[in-house]
């Protein structure tokens, strides 16, 4: 019976009386408690969430009809506030921090009766690509523990890759939620930008960042999508889409489906040999199958990694300038002369490396006499790059590209440069730049025995087309070798 297969599985076996909310939990308890040393939780709400599911069962048991996410057993990344319990985006700034509120999009999943089984471990303030950023340490990926997660909701992915939650919740600035997604073997969505409300997602770059969802089956994923698609005056950035068709996911049969690839993508010099051509044969699997799967020219390739490190440091450096130590975080214990002397001990001390290099970094592209020369030019590549997502969703259902160049890296392997690790980010930060929605999906298996993904992207508010072409994806070639 354990792992629970499906939400829906579940729910049939709850009201089949063959489990409970309290006996499915402790299986998800069981779990993390054996895999601790995976680090992937900053904290498990043990007995709150026993509490929860003991009042769920006596709910149900009463005859109160299952909402949506009755007893639905899921972790939330440490960048979600989550009232009265701390959040901390895994920094020393915000060590012991408690929320104030809410998020919108928890809100709304506690609405349906979700249990909340904890908060999951990342890189700081969700800046990295491999969990190693992290207060806490790094988190081990489960299916080999000498290497990375990926980043920056490592914990959160590895939290559904080794069964200790059903589904999570992450969010996805250049790719956090689909490259962890990607080389832990899972399914990772990042929706449309506005999507889902970021009220109460800690900031990192505030027209990138998303909240995104890690699981192991479509539909699980579609159900919490359209439950968190609600328009919420909280966040003025949101643009309202109708949600109620998501799910359940309806992939017509033998449909056929428009698909185009980059050739500037798989012949990157960057990609993995293995990679490239499984994912080619992918491809003209698909154009033999009757589908039309062109390749395109995107020339603007090389400049997405540069535009997405200008604007995005850029967001962060003003975005962290409230951990001052003022209001809250850290206050170091050092004196100080003046104010500027106790921001610098506080940020000092309590930001770790990376975190610290991109505020200079960002803080540097926003000053004066360089503003045009980076700032502006990424913006204007920015645009550029809108204009092309347009142009091809006009002829295109979805474009189809590697999620990343490489499997899950060894744990150190990149430590000393942080310029071949932005690179790798070089599938994943387009959709952030344009806002588009994308989606890592399980499909390959590497003979270095780790998973690989195939990364989907449909238009901007088209989750429907996005979620419809990959259920058709995973029906013909999801194998479940790995996981
Ligand atoms: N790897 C990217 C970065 O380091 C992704 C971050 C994210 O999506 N939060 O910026």
């Amino acid at each position: 019976m354990f792992p629970i297969k499906s939400i829906k599985q579940y729910h049939t076996q709850l009201l089949n009386g063959q489990t409970n909310c309290a006996e499915t939990l402790q299986y998800y308890l069981d779990q993390a408690e054996r895999n601790n040393h995976l680090n992937a939780f900053v904290e498990v709400y043990t007995e709150e969430a026993k509490q929860k599911a003991i009042e769920l069962d006596i709910a149900r048991n009463n005859g109160e009809p299952l909402k949506k996410l009755h007893g639905v057993v899921i972790a939330i990344k440490d960048v979600i506030c989550y009232k009265a319990h701390t959040v901390t985006a895994s920094s020393a700034i915000l060590k012991n921090f408690t929320s104030l509120y809410t998020a919108t999009a928890l809100q709304l999943l506690l609405d349906e009766d979700a249990i909340i089984i904890g908060n999951c471990n990342c890189d700081e303030f969700a800046m990295g690509s491999t969990n190693e950023n992290s207060v806490y340490g790094n988190v081990l990926n489960a299916i080999n523990e000498l290497k990375v997660p990926g980043g920056s909701s490592g914990g959160s992915a590895v939290a559904v890759q080794a069964d200790m939650c059903m589904i999570s919740l992450g969010s996805d600035t250049g790719g956090s939620v689909r490259q962890p997604a990607d080389f832990c073997g899972i399914i990772g969505l990042k929706p449309s930008y506005g999507q889902i409300s970021r009220y109460g997602l800690l900031a990192y770059a505030s027209s990138f960042d998303q909240i995104g969802i890690f699981g192991k089956n479509l539909d699980d994923v579609a159900l919490l999508l359209s439950i968190m698609s609600k328009h919420d005056p909280m966040d003025s950035t949101m643009v309202a889409m109708p949600s109620s068709n998501l799910s359940p996911i309806v992939a017509e049969k033998d449909k056929k489906i428009k698909y185009c690839y980059f050739s500037q993508a798989l012949n990157h010099p960057s990609l993995d040999k293995e990679i490239k051509e499984k994912t080619k044969s992918l491809l003209s699997q698909l154009k033999t199958d009757g589908h039309l799967v062109d390749e395109i020219e995107f020339d603007l390739l090389d400049y997405i990694v540069p535009a997405y490190y200008v604007l995005t440091t850029a967001e962060a450096s003003s975005n962290l300038s409230r951990y001052d130590g003022t209001r809250f975080g850290h206050q170091s214990s050092l004196p100080a002369q003046d104010l500027n002397e106790f921001y610098f001990n506080n940020r000092t001390e309590a930001f770790g490396l990376e975190v610290k290099r991109r505020i200079m970094l960002g803080t540097f592209v926003l000053s004066t006499g360089y503003y045009d020369a980076y700032y502006s030019k990424a913006q204007k590549i920015r645009t550029l790059l809108v204009q092309k997502m347009d142009a091809i969703f006009k002829e295109y259902d979805v474009i189809l590209m590697p999620t990343s160049p490489e499997t899950a890296f060894d744990l150190g392997q990149n430590d000393k440069d942080p310029i071949a690790m932005y690179l790798a980010d070089i599938y994943t930060v387009l959709a952030n730049l344009t806002g588009i929605a994308a989606i890592s999906l399980p499909l390959f298996s590497h003979t270095n025995n780790m998973p690989f993904g195939l990364q989907v992207m449909s238009n901007k508010a088209d989750e429907l087309t996005l979620l419809e072409v990959s259920q058709s994806l995973m029906n013909q070639f999801y194998t479940n070798q790995v996981v």
